[in-house]
C-alpha cells in the first residue's frame, strides 16, 4: 500500500544530545558552534535544527537555527546575540567546548539547494540570514558546481559581517557583493545602502537567465527584497524564502 510505503520512509525527529566540539568567534555578536551529533542522518545546505534549553525548574525554550555548515560536514550553527533574548545570549556567550546541547533535526525540505540547477543562483542575506546560504556556498565549492553563484550580503557595519575571511576568498563562479547600511569606512568600495530595487537591479542576475534566488534574513528584509526581484520578473516559485523573525535593522 502506498500510504504504508511513505509512512515506512518518515522517522520521527528526536530530541538528542549533542557535544560542543569548538565555539568560534565570528563577530563581536556572532558565534560559530560546531556540533558532535551522535545520531545525524545528514543534511541537505540550507536546512536547519531546532535548539531546547531547559532550566533548572522545568522551563523550556526552543529555537530554530539554520545549519551553516555544507552537506558532509560536521553540523555547526552560527548565532547572533540579541541582548534582551532569552536564548542566543547562552548560546554565544556561555556554552563551551565540550558541553552538552539539546537538539534534533535536520529540518526543512523548502530552503534547500541541492547542487542540480543549471541557472545562475542568486543568494541574498541580511545579517545573520547569511547562515544557509553560507551552507549553500560551501557545498557548491565541496560538490564542485559549476553553476555561477552571486551573494549579496547586508550588513550593517563591517564588524558586522560574518565569515567575512572566507567569503573574501570565494572565486571560481562565486562572486559576493556586500553592502553596508549603517556606514561607509574609509577605502570600502562596496554597496553603502540598503537592498532596494535599484540595488537589485544592478546586482541580480537577469531573470531571464533562469535564474533562481534564495533569500533570507529578517522578516521585513526578505519580504521587501522577494517583492523586488518578483518585480524584476522572477517568477515567484523561483524566488525561495527563509524569515528568521523581527523587524531587524
Ligand atoms: C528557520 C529559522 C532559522 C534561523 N536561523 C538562525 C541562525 O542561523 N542564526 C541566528 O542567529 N538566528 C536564527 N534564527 C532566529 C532564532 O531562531 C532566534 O529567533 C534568535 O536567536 C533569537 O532568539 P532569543 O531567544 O535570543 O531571543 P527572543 O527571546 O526570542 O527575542 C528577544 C527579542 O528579540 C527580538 N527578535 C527575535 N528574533 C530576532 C531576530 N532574528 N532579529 C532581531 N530581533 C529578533 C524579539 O522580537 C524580542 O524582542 C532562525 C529563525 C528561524 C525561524
Amino acid at each position: 500500500m502506498a500510504g504504508t510505503a511513505v509512512r515506512g520512509r518518515l522517522k520521527p525527529l528526536t530530541w538528542q544530545i549533542a557535544t560542543v566540539a569548538d565555539a568560534v568567534d565570528e563577530t563581536p555578536r556572532v558565534r560559530t558552534i560546531v556540533l558532535d551529533v551522535p545520531d545525524w542522518s545528514g543534511h541537505r545546505a540550507g536546512q536547519h535544527l531546532d535548539v531546547r534549553l531547559t532550566a533548572e525548574d522545568g522551563y523550556r525554550a526552543e529555537r530554530e537555527y539554520s545549519i551553516a555548515s555544507a552537506p558532509g560536514e560536521p553540523v555547526a550553527i552560527t548565532v547572533e546575540r540579541l541582548e534582551d533574548g532569552e536564548v542566543s545570549p547562552y548560546l554565544t556567550e556561555e556554552l563551551r567546548a565540550g558541553d552538552g546541547i539539546e537538539l534534533r533535526g535536520p529540518i526543512g525540505g523548502y530552503f534547500v539547494w541541492d547542487g542540480e540547477d543549471a541557472g545562475p543562483l542568486l543568494l541574498v542575506a541580511g545579517g545573520s540570514g547569511v547562515v544557509p546560504l553560507r551552507a549553500m556556498v560551501r557545498h557548491r565549492q565541496r560538490a564542485g558546481s559549476d553553476v555561477p553563484v552571486r551573494l549579496l550580503y547586508s550588513s550593517r557595519t563591517l564588524d558586522d559581517v560574518i565569515y567575512r575571511e572566507e567569503l573574501d576568498e570565494v572565486r571560481d563562479g562565486i562572486e559576493v557583493v556586500y553592502t553596508l547600511t549603517r556606514e561607509r569606512p574609509p577605502g570600502w568600495t562596496g554597496y553603502d545602502r540598503r537592498v532596494d530595487a535599484d540595488l537589485l537591479r544592478e546586482v541580480a542576475w537577469r531573470a531571464g537567465d533562469g535564474a533562481r534566488a534564495f533569500v533570507c534574513g529578517p522578516t521585513s528584509f526578505v519580504e521587501a527584497v522577494a517583492k523586488g526581484l518578483v518585480d524584476l520578473g522572477y517568477p515567484p516559485a523561483r524566488v525561495k524564502t527563509e524569515r528568521f523573525g523581527a523587524t531587524g535593522s
